[in-house]
């Protein structure tokens, strides 16, 4: 189940950025006037020439307004925010349009957590106001059936910087991070300024993007609303023709234990779904288990590696001393601990 807030949307989502979206050329007038030809489907008065405008500082994120008398009366109204105008624009409800631009843009799931069905709208944390309204994009438990899908993403980001600074400080060649397309995407919205992550499902459709905070901000992963982790293995789609993957928590561990040589998916977490098991169980005859070495990520490899050794031929761990992540270790530390353990398919790893 995700929620998403109006206000979200309204907060991460400029009425500039929409109008670039469509790529709409409008005329300056002002310091945050713009004015043109009204672009929306409703309009179809030939003389009004210059009668839509767009204020980018009025309410939230900018308001918009059309003149033309017909194009008020076929849309019942003279302007709105920026959820107004892709409704108008596309010719559908505001919550579709608020689930449009959450796609297009990226919006986080309000508060970032999903909320239990029946119960009230929390209070925004943020201005500890009630949230104006509350959307239910997919009124499920996060306890996903096996019939639920990601849907493909119908964008790409664009201008993702792969030689960013961040991705060698996590030890990253520039050939790795190429071929994930990871870095850091300089555009608008919600991902802004992040390091971006591509995540694809096991048929290669790019599923969702998860966005890692490269200052500390918080929270230090972004997910977009409606996507569910638990039905994906990170870089699947890349390693399934192997024989033997080493299954580590996040995408870093991933793509360090990948640069040392070795097939690996990531569960995106210490926890296993029945989804991300099964997943396993089709692709792999042998899986070797290296999650964190903190407590938490021990208790989970003992547990995962059980339910595992049910339905795979082969199942090894790998425990790690105290406090240390696949992602800190040196490609010869890694295969100093992998290499004993792989098998590989053709004989060459
Ligand atoms: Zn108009």
């Amino acid at each position: 189940m995700d929620w998403v807030s109006f206000d979200e949307i309204k907060k991460t989502v400029s009425l500039q950025m929409a109008i670039d979206h469509y790529g709409i050329r409008l005329r300056r007038v002002g310091p945050d006037t713009l004015r043109g030809k009204c672009p929306l489907p409703t309009h179809n008065s030939k003389t009004s020439a210059e009668s839509f405008t767009a204020t980018l500082s009025k309410g939230v994120g900018g308001a918009w307004a059309c003149q033309s008398q017909s194009c008020i009366k076929s849309r019942g109204r003279v302007g709105g925010n920026v959820l107004d105008f892709v409704a108008a624009m596309e010719n559908c409800s505001v919550r579709d349009a608020a689930i449009k631009l959450q796609m297009w843009f990226l919006v986080p799931a309000a508060g970032g957590a999903p909320r239990p069905v029946g119960k009230e709208p929390r209070a925004d944390i943020s201005t500890g106001k009630e949230p104006e309204e509350i959307l239910v994009l997919k009124t499920k438990s996060e306890d996903v059936g096996e019939s639920d899908s990601n849907k493909p993403l119908t964008f790409t980001l664009q201008n993702i910087d792969c030689t960013h600074p961040y991705v060698n400080e996590r030890g990253l060649s520039d050939e790795i991070a190429r071929t994930f397309g990871v870095g850091v995407f300089p555009g608008k919205g919600s991902m802004e300024g992040r390091c971006v992550i591509p995540i694809h499902n096991a048929n290669t459709d790019l599923v969702a993007y998860a966005g890692r905070a490269i200052d500390g901000t918080e929270p230090r992963y972004k997910f977009p609303a409606g996507f569910h982790k638990s039905l994906e293995l990170f870089n699947l789609h890349r390693v399934k023709d192997d024989l033997s993957v080493v299954l580590v928590e996040g995408f870093f561990d991933c793509m360090k234990v990948t640069q040392a040589g070795f097939p690996c998916v990531a569960l995106m977490g210490s926890t296993m779904s029945k989804a991300q098991e099964n997943l396993l169980a089709q692709h792999f005859g042998h899986v070797i288990v290296m999650l964190d070495g903190d407590e938490a990520g021990k208790v989970a490899a003992q547990g995962i590696a059980d339910r595992l050794r049910q339905i795979i031929y082969q199942v090894d761990v790998v425990s790690l001393a105290d406090g240390v992540e696949p992602d800190q270790l040196s490609r010869d530390e890694l295969q100093g601990f992998l290499l004993p353990l792989h098998i590989s398919a053709g004989g060459v790893c």
